[in-house]
């Protein structure tokens, strides 16, 4: 099977996170948060995460030199029959570092996978949005817990909300995605490297539309 090396590109908040999880069960593809690696080096206590901590209070760029080392890392220890990243690169210099470091591996990207959604889809999904400290996600309206409110349906744990899920630091983080990462639908575009889906649908619908393309892809690329 040829191996798959993916990315997922979009705003915070257009499902990103969710479609991930139903991508690494599919094709068992290791997973890569940048996120979720950032916020564990942050509950460690580690250099990294006290360095890291400010920035995503602020809805800041975590500095590319920290990022990039990490991820490049993770790749190297568990991506070597492919990958999925999930919130990398979110800007130039760290979509450079990776295609530097994949053709120094003899190795190409499959594809760059945008998941888009306009602003107000993004603001209404991620003030509403509580996760549990696995990472498991729900949305006060859309996806509450089934069992007990407030509480993780898979794991039982409490559900909280992400500090920069709050307000005023999600418009942050909107204005540095569309400065900073925005761009990077371009110059994906320009390598034909980029697939667009509609993130304002369904999740279910989002999955099927990347299931169907990644199948095509795999099919072009055995002819
Ligand atoms: P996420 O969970 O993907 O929304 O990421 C949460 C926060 O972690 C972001 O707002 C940034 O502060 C930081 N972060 C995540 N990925 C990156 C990245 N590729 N480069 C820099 N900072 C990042």
């Amino acid at each position: 099977m040829s191996e798959l090396n993916l990315i997922l590109l979009g705003p915070p908040g257009a499902g990103k996170g969710t479609q991930a999880d139903r991508l690494k069960d599919d094709f068992g593809l290791p997973y890569i948060g940048t996120g979720d690696l950032l916020r564990k080096h942050k509950e460690d206590a580690t250099e990294l995460g006290t360095e890291a901590a400010s920035y995503m209070a602020n809805g800041d760029l975590v500095p590319d030199g920290l990022v990039i080392r990490m991820i490049l890392e993770e790749i190297e220890e568990k991506g070597d029959d492919g990958f999925l990243l999930d919130g990398y690169p979110r800007s130039a210099g760290q979509a450079e570092a990776l295609a530097d470091a994949l053709e120094e591996a003899g190795r190409k990207l499959t594809a760059a996978m945008l998941i888009d959604a306009d602003d107000a889809t993004v603001i209404q999904r991620l003030s509403g949005r509580r996760q549990c400290r696995n990472g498991h996600l729900y949305h006060v309206d859309f996806d509450p817990p089934k069992n007990e409110d407030g509480f993780c349906d898979i794991d039982g744990t409490r559900l909280v909300q992400r500090d920069d899920d709050k307000p005023a630091t999600i418009g942050k983080r909107l204005v540095t995605y569309h400065e900073k990462t925005e761009p990077l639908i371009d110059y994906y575009d320009e390598r034909g490297l980029l697939r667009r889906f509609d993130g304002s649908r369904a999740p279910a619908e989002v999955h099927d539309h990347i299931r169907a393309t990644l199948a095509t892809l795999r099919l072009e690329e055995r002819l």
